[in-house]
């Protein structure tokens, strides 16, 4: 099949999520990608990485078993068979997905593709056309102007397929994947040192959350220098030497580069059809529909937020949107938001200073703390619950930190995306113990009717 209904170009997130939809609703898909099918996501993101989490959490756990009176010994990590676990969970997850697309009579066509007219696309030769075109290329790592990537100075893509544990590591960049990646090589006995130009760790976050990230992590003797920028690094067989603007000069086994994700767009006939674009991103609008008539965009492309779940959502709306279901627009302030490091951050919506600039005063904020929940107490960890709400209004957004908070999010979205009052979710039962009560008490707090909590 040379043309169908839906034309993809790229199978990661946003993709093979679009591709899915549309084939459930009876339109015909074909779907191109010069790599494996689940992209960055599966292959090198999302789902490698928070296996690498689990194991650092396992090698935590045997360390610290003898706090909960077990006894083990902790002997090392063993690289090679954390990566062959990793490996596992991966491939089993591929198998399924190319069974998924095939079983949907989705048409996968492997190759480099080139946009060559607005409803055209060319791999290895051959034309692919389609009355719609989705554009859903991704991602890559960025690095700084004149700091190459090679040898010991890599981005997530090279420090994923690491077969030993370095003994230091600095990692520049404090965002959601800087952060998880010290958390990996700290809990695997690395000495760690993160670089941020910005005066907080997962800047992006509220910044209550980020300085408990940043205790939680001076306590774990994660070191981080925040509002320094970095000036040059070099590298030699004995290591790589970062140098810092205020003239500090810190040493390492190895740099990693996490200093955000740039549009993969270079060189793929977007501009030359039509398709307009902005330092390399896709602008769209809130239909996900690009400038030109016919072709959309979805996933890490689009300026926004970079998760796999908004390209999943992305990928749905846009085969509902051709297939004239009218779907609901996205929102990216209300789409869920997890850093898997240790203590794990989540959080869904606005933070305090983006309420107090959209409300002013009419903001009512509660901190829910962690050393009230019992199953928090049980397990260990600090932390809390923090909640935004309006005055006499809905919840606007919900923060949290401390160990398996992601578990939390779930509710926290449907909070506040179904824009529910602190007195509804009062009414709502909660399982004891388990952490998902403190979001319980946190509401019933904000609704003036606070029980294993002062008002
Ligand atoms: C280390 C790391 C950890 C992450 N962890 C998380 C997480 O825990 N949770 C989360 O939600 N998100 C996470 N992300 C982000 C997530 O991976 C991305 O947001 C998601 O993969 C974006 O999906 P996408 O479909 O837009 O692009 P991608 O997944 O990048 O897919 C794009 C696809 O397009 C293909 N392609 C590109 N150009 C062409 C071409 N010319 N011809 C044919 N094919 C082409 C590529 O081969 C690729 O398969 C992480 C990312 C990284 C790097």
């Amino acid at each position: 099949m040379t043309s169908a209904d839906v034309l993809i170009l790229g199978g990661g997130s946003g993709g093979y999520a679009c591709a899915l939809r549309s084939a459930e609703l009876g339109l015909s898909v074909i779907l191109i990608d010069k790599d494996k099918l689940g992209g960055t996501c599966l292959h090198r993101g999302c789902i490698p990485t928070k296996a690498l989490l689990h194991a650092a959490e396992i090698a935590d756990s045997s360390r610290e078993s003898e706090n909960f009176g077990v006894k083990t010994t902790f002997e090392g990590i063993d690289m090679p068979k954390v990566n062959e676990y990793r490996d596992g969970v991966v491939a089993r997850l591929y198998k399924g997905l190319q069974g998924l697309v095939k079983s949907r009579d989705v048409t996968f066509v492997e190759g480099e593709g080139k946009l060559v007219g607005p409803n055209t696309i060319e791999v290895n030769g051959v034309t692919y056309t389609g009355k719609n075109v989705v554009l859903a290329t991704g991602s890559y790592a960025k690095s700084i102007p004149g700091l190459d990537i090679s040898g010991r100075i890599m981005t997530s893509d090279q420090a994923l397929n690491l077969d030993y544990v370095p003994k230091s590591v600095i990692v520049l960049g404090g965002g959601v994947i800087g952060v998880e990646f010290a958390s990996v090589w700290k809990s695997f006995g690395s000495d760690v040192t993160i670089v941020e130009g910005l005066p907080h760790l997962v800047p992006n976050e509220d910044e209550s959350v980020s300085k408990a990230l940043e205790r939680a992590y001076r306590k774990r003797g994660i070191n981080f220098i925040l509002g320094t920028k970095f000036a040059s690094a070099t590298q030699s067989d004995a290591g790589v030497e970062v140098t810092l603007e205020d003239g500090k000069v810190l040493n390492a086994e190895l740099l990693l580069v996490a200093v955000g994700r740039g549009a993969n767009t270079a060189n793929m006939g977007f501009e030359e059809n039509g398709v307009a674009t902005d330092r390399g991103w896709v602008p769209v609008n809130e239909r996900l529909a690009t400038n030109v008539p016919g072709i959309f965009a979805v996933g890490d492309i689009t300026p926004g937020l970079q998760l796999a779940h908004r390209g999943f959502q992305h990928g749905i709306f846009v085969a509902e949107e051709i297939a004239g279901l009218n779907p609901i627009v996205i929102d990216d302030i209300n789409i869920p938001k997890v850093t898997y490091c240790e203590p794990e951050v989540a959080s869904v919506g606005m933070n305090e200073v983006e309420a107090r600039a959209a409300f002013g005063d009419n903001v009512n904020v509660y901190e829910y703390n962690l050393g009230g929940n019992g199953k928090s107490q049980i397990l260990g960890t600090a932390g809390f619950i923090k909640l935004i709400a309006q005055k006499d209004g809905p919840v606007v957004g919900i923060h949290m930190v401390g160990s398996r908070v992601g578990e939390q999010i779930g509710e926290a979205q449907l909070i506040v995306n179904w824009e529910a009052h602190p007195e509804d979710v009062a009414t709502l039962i909660h399982a004891h113990p388990t952490q998902n009560e403190a979001m319980g008490e946190a509401h019933l707090a904000l609704a003036g009717k606070p029980l294993h909590a002062h008002a």
